[in-house]
């Protein structure tokens, strides 16, 4: 054990953070840091070595027992949690070479060996005597990893490696002493502190590696292997990816410098990988607050299916799409929504188990601005042969098939489905926020989200915290707003039910007709709502509904037949259930584009899950 953290420090830095919570960055303080030496074996898929964790008390508790979470163990039979959750891998994981495993060889203090407990993904050491508040521990572990054949994340396809959430990892410890030491579940992602970071490698000459952090040394050793050693701050992952294949190309974004680690074949793709990490920059340096890093890696994954995915400093991307020409932007959609993670995952780093939203809806809300920033409101997912479908649309019509099973908030492996897990954590997240911005203005929005940001970078922010800070930046109680639409399963629909125009008086030379409109609001959620009637003469007239009644009647009176109606004419409400309803014309065409659509909703169904499997 480690005593040069003082108690007195801690409870300073707890006052600091309660009383100026904006005020504390620079008292950063790593909680988990690692010396990681290890080497790989790349005929055997093993990598063996060593590590020493260096972890500190931040709760003010004492602690007995330290928690780890070993996600490599999710590969290791077709009967974990992982698989079993999975469904699809369960075949897959019959076949030995998908199987991996974490071995635990020794853990050791200052004093000697210390006993610890696996189950499964999870391991926990009972410390020898308790470690109090404010106090560090230091422990060494020799461990072994067997690599899986890559079939999720972390593995090996013929020569090439990707790694992340690899060795023996802490689990994250809240204030009041409380673990969030949850095993590894199909749908959750990963939750550490952050720390410092210092690893090598060994490994053949001929490969080509990056990683997490900047390249400290590189020494050629006498039996044709090689040691490079890196080193990063304030990150929690050490994610790699290595090669004997890979063709690297470098560029200075922004003062970043990006490395691209491409396989054969995918070099093509570099011009649009750069423009998307460009636009990400540019975006996201002056909306929210900038990059930290001087160094970011994009590897070239070789697996689809979970092949895209992030970690601090260090993306991985799919290989080679089919059909994705130039207007077609998947490719693009997809780096810009793993770069944006960088920000909501990688430096404000929430819970992605329990609080998946706070990290894929803002990355799904994130990646839509970009999206649209770049490419325009209509068609910038798709505009080829005259059909234009945006991230919206897309995004629409995915919310609609789920919208009424799982509410936001909830751990992810209490979500019925793979499908409603990715419909309400990443889509209908991504529509809340648009909600919001509509609700307080794109300028309070904007600056809610760089306070959130800048008050929040290196730590762990929870809803409670989202919501309140929202609250403060924009000076409105947003309590039932958030009830509504992160804690329920609520839904909103308004609806011009009818429309019509009767003539009233005998006067034949200035004709006066009492026009009716009837509205109806069939979800639960109320929001006040703008109606625009269009009459025969083309004059138009808006009236406004609190929406809060089950059905409203305008009766006015005009001086000619009414033409059409359509509540919501600005699209404000864009959880709108159902669109069709919102326009009703006395020549009927209710919105064609969105009829043709909204056939496509089976289809849009079963294409969910591989959306989420992606991402
Ligand atoms: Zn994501």
């Amino acid at each position: 054990m480690n005593g040069k953290f003082k108690p007195i420090k801690l409870f300073l830095l707890i006052f600091l953070f309660t009383v100026f919570p904006s005020q504390i960055r620079a008292d950063y303080i790593p909680i988990a840091s690692y010396k990681i030496d290890v080497r790989l074996d790349v005929k055997k898929k093993l990598i063996s070595g060593q590590e020493k964790i260096s972890f500190l008390n931040t709760s003010t508790k004492d602690l007995d027992t330290l928690y780890l979470h070993l996600f490599p163990n999710a590969f290791s039979s077709d009967s974990t949690i992982f698989v079993k959750e999975s469904g699809y891998l369960k075949e897959l994981m019959k076949k030995e070479e998908y199987q991996g495993y974490l071995k635990i060889k020794t853990v050791e203090d200052e004093r000697g060996e210390i006993s610890y407990k696996l189950n499964e993904t999870l391991m926990s050491i009972s410390l020898p005597e308790p470690l109090k508040p404010g106090k560090k521990i230091e422990l060494s572990c020799e461990f072994e990893l067997k690599l899986p054949k890559i079939s999720f994340r972390l593995g090996y396809d013929e020569d090439n490696f990707l790694l992340c959430e690899w060795f023996p990892k802490m689990a994250v410890l809240e204030q009041d002493g409380t673990w969030r030491n949850f095993p590894n579940h199909y749908m959750t992602e990963f939750f550490s502190d952050f720390g410092t970071y210092d690893v090598s490698i060994t490994l053949p000459l001929k490969y080509v590696i990056d990683g997490t952090g900047y390249v400290t040394a590189e020494k050629n050793n006498p039996d044709s292997t090689k040691t490079v050693s890196f080193h990063a701050e304030k990150v929690h992952d050490f994610a790699w990816a290595a090669s004997p294949d890979f063709k690297v190309r470098k560029v200075n974004i922004d003062g970043v410098e990006v490395v691209f680690l491409f396989l054969p074949g995918d070099l093509y793709r570099f011009p649009r990988w750069v423009k998307g990490v460009e636009a990400v920059l540019k975006y996201c340096n002056s909306h929210f607050g900038k990059y930290p890093y001087k160094k970011l890696v994009v590897a070239n994954s070789s697996i689809g299916l979970g092949g895209a995915m992030e970690s601090p400093m260090f993306i991985t991307m799919p290989p080679d799409l089919p059909f994705t020409p130039e207007n077609v932007r998947l490719d693009e959609w997809i780096i810009i929504h793993e770069l944006a993670h960088q920000w909501w995952y990688g430096i404000v780093a929430s819970n992605e188990a329990e609080e998946a939203w706070l990290d894929e809806g803002m990355t799904t809300y994130t990646t839509r601005k970009i999206m649209e920033n770049e490419y325009g409101i209509m068609g910038n997912i798709i505009d080829l042969w005259g059909v234009k479908i945006s991230d919206e649309n897309l995004t629409k019509l995915v919310y609609s098939t789920s919208a009424k099973v799982d509410p936001i908030v909830k751990p992810s492996w209490e979500f019925l489905s793979v499908a409603s897990y990715g419909v309400n954590v990443y889509y209908k997240t991504s529509l809340v926020l648009d909600l919001l911005e509509n609700l307080v203005g794109k300028e309070k929005m904007d600056s809610f989200l760089k306070e959130y940001y800048n008050q929040f970078q290196f730590k762990h922010p929870k809803t409670d915290d989202f919501i309140k800070l929202a609250e403060k930046v924009t000076d409105q109680n947003l309590d039932g707003f958030f009830r509504d639409w992160f804690y329920d399963t609520k839904t909103c629909d308004y609806e011009v039910r009818k429309i019509k125009s009767e003539e009233k008086g005998n006067s034949k030379k200035d004709k006066l007709y009492q026009t009716t409109v009837e509205l109806r609001r069939n979800g639960d959620i109320i929001m006040p709502v703008d109606v625009l009637i269009e009459l025969e003469n083309g004059e138009k007239i808006r009236q406004t509904w609190d929406g809060k009644e089950k059905w409203y009647k305008f009766k006015i009176d005009t001086k000619a037949k009414i033409k059409s109606a359509i509540v919501d004419p600005e699209n404000k409400i864009v959880l709108d259930l159902n669109v069709n309803n919102n326009a009703l014309s006395v020549k009927p065409h209710r919105w064609p584009v969105f009829k043709f659509l909204s056939d496509y909703l089976f289809w849009m169904e079963s294409c969910i899950q591989w959306i989420v499997d992606f991402f």
